[in-house]
């Protein structure tokens, strides 16, 4: 049996792409946006 270490298994996790243009978003970023800032502005318009 494998033992995955949370360290790893967060490492694994597929981070976050905005899906307009394909920007990996900061995961720093409140999890509702979807989309990055450029396009997030350009949608405010
Ligand atoms: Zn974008």
């Amino acid at each position: 049996m494998q033992i995955i270490k949370p360290k790893e298994f967060f490492r694994n996790l597929p981070s976050k792409q905005c899906p307009e243009c394909g920007t990996h978003i900061n995961e720093q970023v409140e999890s509702y946006l979807m989309e990055c800032d450029h396009c997030l502005s350009k949608r405010d318009e």
